[in-house]
């Protein structure tokens, strides 16, 4: 498939598919930042709430309960140091079908933990990324396991674009629509939902300073790399593959704006998040927040949502963050 095949029609056969794997979350009123910004409202979508603490779980159950028979028997491979990965291992684990997910020595006990407990064999390897990616190359061939990618791909786009489905069918009133951005899955998937329903919606997509990748490939028009340096929000860590067939291209057809945050703007949404909402929420999902607080995306008179992307945050780390407001 072509990225330009991509239509409203997979994000409606993911919404049918998906359903038993994933909640249809709460899209909620938040009045004083709507009054901070001068919005005539804005509504966070709480995928912060979602099944495993975060919105992957839509786009991974999407490709693989569109798996054969077949290829579900050959089990499932993944690597991913995060959300994607206890994604896998939860839809796979209910499913029932063999899941492995490969992560290299670096990444913390506990969310090594997370991922085994949601029934995925955890293969530890390699001192970075990389090296985790070669084992990941190496058991894929040897015990021909079908590969669910975190991003670039067409049906965890669709899958993640039942979020904007159900914006725009929760709130048709939406003037725009603000989506944290690393791979692009989520943004590419929202943003062609969103568009597709209502072509004058604004789709902005917010990245982190730390790591803009997809913003840079946007401006060269082309996958590019970039250093990647310590941030908060470690979900949005990472590149775009440089062999990119979907996130880019549906990105700069459907997306209107871009913009970037930093480091202590991630922690304000995240304090936010918990003070006015008692919601808990990682650095990579707060950046929507922060690009209203901010003033950097100007929603004046306007119908601004939100996706809080995640709640997976570690708790020391977290309190360390909190205990900076009070
Ligand atoms: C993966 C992830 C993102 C970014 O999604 P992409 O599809 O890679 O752009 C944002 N927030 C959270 C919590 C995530 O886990």
């Amino acid at each position: 498939m072509q990225w330009s095949d991509l239509s409203l029609a997979h994000v409606l056969a993911a919404a049918k598919r998906i359903a038993p794997m994933a909640r249809r979350t709460p899209l909620m009123q938040t009045l004083p930042l709507a009054t901070e910004a001068g919005a005539a409202g804005v509504h966070l979508k709480l995928e912060c709430l979602q099944n495993t603490g975060a919105f992957k779980v839509r786009g991974a159950s999407n490709r693989i309960l569109s798996l054969s028979e077949e290829d579900r028997a050959r089990g499932v491979i993944t690597f991913s140091t995060g959300n994607h990965g206890k994604a896998v291992s939860y839809v796979a684990g209910r499913l029932g079908i063999p899941a492995v997910v490969c992560v290299s020595e670096h990444v913390p006990r506990y969310r090594v933990d997370r991922i085994r407990a949601l029934g995925a064999e955890v293969v530890v390897s390699g001192d970075s990324q990389d090296e985790a990616e070669v084992e990941y190359e190496r058991i894929k061939n040897d015990r021909d396991m079908i590969p669910v990618v975190p991003f670039d791909d067409p049906y965890v786009v669709a899958g993640q674009g039942t979020i904007g489905l159900e914006m725009m069918s929760d709130e048709p009133a939406l003037d725009a629509i603000l989506v944290p951005l690393s791979g692009g899955g989520l943004l590419a998937g929202v943003a062609l939902a969103a568009k597709l329903i209502k072509p004058e919606v604004r789709v902005i997509g917010v990245s982190i300073s730390q790591s803009p990748a997809m913003l840079r490939s946007v401006e060269a028009g082309r996958p590019v790399t970039v250093e990647e340096k310590d941030t908060l929000a470690d979900s949005l860590l990472g590149g775009i593959g440089m062999e990119n067939h979907y996130t880019l291209p549906v990105i700069e057809e459907f997306v209107d704006e871009h913009v970037e945050i930093d480091e202590p703007e991630i922690e304000a949404a995240m304090y936010y998040a918990l003070s006015e909402h008692s919601l808990v929420i990682e650095g990579g999902a707060a950046v929507g927040i922060a690009a209203l607080q901010t003033g950097k995306v100007k929603v004046e008179g306007a119908r601004a949502g939100i996706v809080v992307s995640g709640s997976s945050v570690e708790l020391s780390q977290y309190l360390a963050v909190m205990q900076k407001f009070v």
